[in-house]
């Protein structure tokens, strides 16, 4: 690890080889990384996206650490789990266990997205001198209807920060500024796959080495998509009376009953109910059209890499209660995370068939079904693809797809 060759590269090449051919994911990790603050997140289009606002002096960190244009999926197996995936035989990654879980903290569960594992888990490590700070999506302060990178340091902070956004938040931006300047020794971070891969490059490379040594545990969520920003104004603009963004204080992507909806709540407290999860009117203008365009070349549904990683559940596993959580283990610090966190009694688990994972929604296929094609077909045009290491291969699952009413 430490003998590898340090790549002298700069900003500039990072913008030239990832984010200007549209291989950005928008994970934030260059801009955690960058010692000297030359590199930030810009929202000129609405999305954000790294640019150089500093002195860039060709380290090569953000360009070693970047999971937009490769991620060796091979390597980090082997590093991470000691052994490379079958693609048959892992179809949600390697794992260690996998659980079907739920917050004990009703209120937790209630105002969760799925049923409050990851909440949960966040808490039992902040309140059990586990970690010093967790990095999440959390409510932006300026802009109330936007999500932005926090650093949660109370189970306060982290309730506030409950419930899936359906857009992409930098959150690995903030690496340097929880470690370096506000001086956590020990960080979480909750994140997308895409975030989970820039932080295990950065752990396998072991540089920087004071950032690399302070992620104690990295908790991934299942991510078929996020979305632009652009198609939740829409949506907001064509299923409300709403026509203004800045009229809004509060968005609700998973409000209400699970799987919840989009709510929001104007500036004369008014709710606004836009779309249920499961509407046509969601799925339609929402996942199917403003799907992000780099979350189409991606292949990992499950966050494979992650310590331990979370989903929903759609089969209606328990009678009479929806808010579960899938909660697949990947490593020691994963499992033990997650073991100390029950007998605490911050969650409640139990076994859980892995197989009900690709089964549950649209997410499984759309990452190793649909993802997998369109890698092969953009790369039959020379057109610009992520290398995973693993050749792009749809290997679809013996069974038939149904979907519980
Ligand atoms: C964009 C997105 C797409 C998803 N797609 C699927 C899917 O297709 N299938 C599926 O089964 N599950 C999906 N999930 C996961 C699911 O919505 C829940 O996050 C997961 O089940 C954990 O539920 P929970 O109740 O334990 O989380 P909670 O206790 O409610 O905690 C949610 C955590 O997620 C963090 N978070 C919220 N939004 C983001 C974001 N945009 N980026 C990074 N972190 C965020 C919050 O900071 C918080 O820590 C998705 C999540 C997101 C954010
Ligand atoms: S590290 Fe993340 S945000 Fe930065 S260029 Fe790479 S993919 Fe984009
Ligand atoms: S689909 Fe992939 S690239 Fe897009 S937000 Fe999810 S994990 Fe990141």
């Amino acid at each position: 690890m430490g003998a590898e060759r340090i790549n002298k590269r700069s900003f500039e090449d990072l913008n030239a080889d990832v984010v200007r051919v549209g291989l950005c994911t928008s994970c934030g990790t260059c801009v955690g990384v960058c010692a000297t603050k030359a590199i930030e997140m810009n929202y000129a289009l609405d999305e954000p996206l790294p640019r150089l606002v500093g002195k860039c002096t060709s380290c090569g960190a953000c360009y070693d650490i970047c999971p937009g244009k490769d991620v060796p999926l091979r390597d980090m197996d082997r590093f991470f789990f000691g052994r490379e995936r079958d693609e048959e035989k892992d179809p949600v990654g390697i794992f260690k266990s996998c659980y079907r879980g739920w917050s004990t903290d009703p209120y937790v569960k209630a105002t969760s997205s799925s049923g409050g594992v990851v909440t949960g888990l966040c808490n039992f490590a902040l309140e059990n001198d586990i970690v010093d700070a967790v990095i999440m999506a959390g409510w932006s302060k300026d802009e109330p209807a936007r999500c932005r990178p926090i650093i949660a340091t109370s189970p306060e902070e982290v309730a506030e920060a409950a419930r899936s956004a359906m857009v992409i938040v930098p959150n690995n931006a903030l690496l340097a500024e929880a470690v370096l300047r506000e001086k956590h020794a020990r960080v979480g971070v909750v994140g997308l796959p895409c975030h989970v891969h820039g932080l295990r490059k950065l752990q396998m490379k072991g540089q920087p080495k004071k950032l690399a040594a302070s992620v104690k545990f990295v908790i991934g969520l299942f991510c078929a998509s996020t979305y632009y920003w652009e198609g939740v104004r829409h949506l907001v603009r064509e299923f409300s009376d709403i026509r203004d963004m800045d009229e809004v204080v509060r968005l609700d992507y998973r409000g209400g009953q699970w799987p919840g909806g989009m709510y929001a709540v104007t500036k004369d407290a008014k709710v606004h109910f836009i779309a249920s999860k499961h509407d046509y009117t969601w799925h339609f203008l929402g996942a199917g059209t403003f799907k992000r365009d780099r979350c189409l070349m991606c292949t990992d549904f499950a966050a494979e890499l992650a310590d331990v990683s979370c989903g929903d559940i759609f089969q209606p596993v328990k009678p009479g209660d929806r808010r579960i959580v899938a909660t697949v283990t990947r490593t020691d610090v994963g499992e033990d995370l997650v073991r100390k966190a029950q007998e605490a009694g911050y969650i409640q688990v139990e076994s859980h068939d892995p197989m009900l994972i690709p089964t549950s929604g649209l997410g499984w296929e759309s990452k190793k079904h649909a993802g997998m094609y369109r890698l092969i077909q953009r790369r039959e045009f020379g057109w610009p693809t992520p290398d995973y290491q693993y050749e792009p291969k749809v290997v679809p699952l013996d069974r038939r797809l149904t979907f519980p009413s």
